[in-house]
């Protein structure tokens, strides 16, 4: 069974999904889709219920409510065939460590019953996207935390996966390193792989995806391209105040009065959608709008 959205097929398809545990609600009425050829990027913060959705994706988890495609497949019932063609990293590394990189892969081109006559190729193509194959004898417990996540993304490749799922991809890395697995990822994506992705790190969807699912307990609370999302919930422009606990209060206030949205950020506020609007604009520094606005205005959570 196939889904015509906008024009597409979807790979994701998610209606009305509820999963408990006892009393929590981790994912609560969740509508979710994910176009074929296209990166969607599940943002939320901590607890917000973005793993737990990816767990139900693989069927890890069997949702209490609601219905689950993945590429054409309904899940539970149709479970092996869809992850037969899906790629899964996932945000723990269960890589084994006492095999090499290269015996890492070969072992899930077994798992995926990668056909004997296209198993080197696989692989080598695989050692090529992590950029390991001068690693390929390395046994893993050697390898960097960067390495280690690179080949976490190469094994989940390994049979030409239709789409990619990947639970917070660069969680505990450094800057850097964030920013070669972002290249690596950018590179599917230019490639035309599906991507479902979750974060909790806002440039990260930024820069990834072509649409962002923001999730807070459990729900979707908004969805768009980023650049819409900005412009529609934060405006084009925001005016900066920073002073005392007091002064920030005023200006939040005078701010609601005046009909604008604001968000603090710890020492200061973000008084939102003020182009055009001078006179009624608080005095401060001007700046951009971007999508930790968003996120801030929707989910209530600080940015540390
Ligand atoms: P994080 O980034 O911290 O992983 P998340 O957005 O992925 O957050 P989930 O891990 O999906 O969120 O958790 C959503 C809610 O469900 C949380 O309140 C969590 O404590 C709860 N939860 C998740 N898995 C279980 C489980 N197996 N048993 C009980 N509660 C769970």
């Amino acid at each position: 069974m196939r889904d015509w959205h906008a024009g597409t097929v979807n790979a994701i398809r998610l209606r009305g999904v509820v999963k408990r545990y006892g009393s929590i609600t981790a994912v609560n009425g969740l509508d979710l889709d994910v176009p074929e050829g296209t990166c969607v990027g599940l943002l939320g913060p901590n607890g917000a219920g973005k793993s737990t959705t990816m767990r139900l994706l693989t069927a890890q988890s069997i949702a209490d409510e609601g219905e689950i495609e993945v590429l054409g497949f309904r899940l539970p019932e149709e479970s092996k065939q869809a992850r037969a063609q899906c790629g899964v990293a996932p945000q723990l590394d269960n890589l084994d460590v006492t095999l090499t990189v290269e015996q890492n892969l070969r072992v899930f081109s077994y798992l995926y019953r990668v056909g004997r006559a296209e198993r080197r190729d696989a692989i080598e193509r695989a050692l090529g996207i992590a950029n390991l194959a001068d690693r390929r004898d390395t046994r893993v417990d050697k390898l960097s935390g960067g390495m280690r996540r690179r080949l976490l993304i190469a094994r989940s490749l390994v049979h030409r996966p239709r789409l990619l799922l990947l639970d917070e991809p660069t969680v505990g890395l450094d800057p850097q390193v964030r920013q070669e697995l972002w290249a690596l990822i950018d590179a599917l994506r230019a490639e035309g792989t599906t991507i479902l992705m979750s974060t909790h790190y806002i440039e990260e969807a930024q820069r990834l995806a072509d649409t962002v699912l923001i999730m807070a307990h459990g729900s979707a609370v908004a969805a768009g391209p980023p650049a819409a999302l900005v412009a529609e919930h934060a405006g084009l422009e925001a005016v900066e105040v920073y002073g005392s606990p007091e002064k920030l209060a005023e200006v939040e206030a005078a701010a609601a009065a005046a009909g604008f949205r604001a968000r603090r950020t710890g020492t200061s506020i973000s008084v939102l959608g003020v182009e055009g609007a001078d006179g009624r604009a608080p005095a401060g520094e001007r700046r951009p709008t971007n999508l930790e606005d968003v996120f801030v205005l929707l989910t209530g959570e600080e940015i540390a």
